[in-house]
């Protein structure tokens, strides 16, 4: 079976993909830092074609560092971080991989906004990882599959 679901920790949401990720990254910027619980929030790149969800997330908005506004989509009744979009990436969304009913299904390969990780957030030193955001070119062979092995 191929494909990504998930569910919120109280249920009420819950969301199925046949998607293959595009991209799987840790984030380590301030707004996935707070709205984690820990010092970090991974995303799952996604195309949004075949996408379901059955509940309503509750979205909050805010701007990034690029200025795209960033809506990140939680539960209302038990706080769980479901999903993100970004306005620049219409077309895309970013699951949190903390609401996977099965995590293993995913392999994170890149760490993003390094330079604001929390020194007890310690990450797998063999992932690329970028200070900052990397350049649009970057994130293209990420998500092109070329990046190093
Ligand atoms: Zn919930
Ligand atoms: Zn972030």
């Amino acid at each position: 079976m191929t494909g990504l679901s998930g569910a919120c920790l109280c249920g009420q949401i819950r969301y199925s993909t046949p998607a293959v990720p595009l991209v799987v990254g840790h984030c380590h910027c301030i707004d996935c830092r707070k709205s984690s619980g820990t010092g970090h929030s991974t995303h799952i790149l996604i195309p949004e074609e075949g996408f379901e969800m059955t509940g309503e997330p509750r979205f909050y908005d805010h701007p990034a560092d690029s200025r795209h506004i960033v809506s990140r989509g939680f539960c209302a009744d038990c706080g769980s971080p479901i999903l993100s979009r970004n306005s620049a990436m219409p077309a895309l969304l970013a699951l949190r991989a903390s609401s996977l009913d099965d995590p293993g299904a995913v392999t994170p390969q890149m760490i993003v906004y390094a330079s604001r990780a929390p020194a007890w957030d310690a990450m797998d030193p063999a992932l690329p990882c970028f200070a900052h955001m990397p350049e649009e070119s970057a994130v293209a062979e990420m998500i092109g599959g070329a990046a190093p092995d």
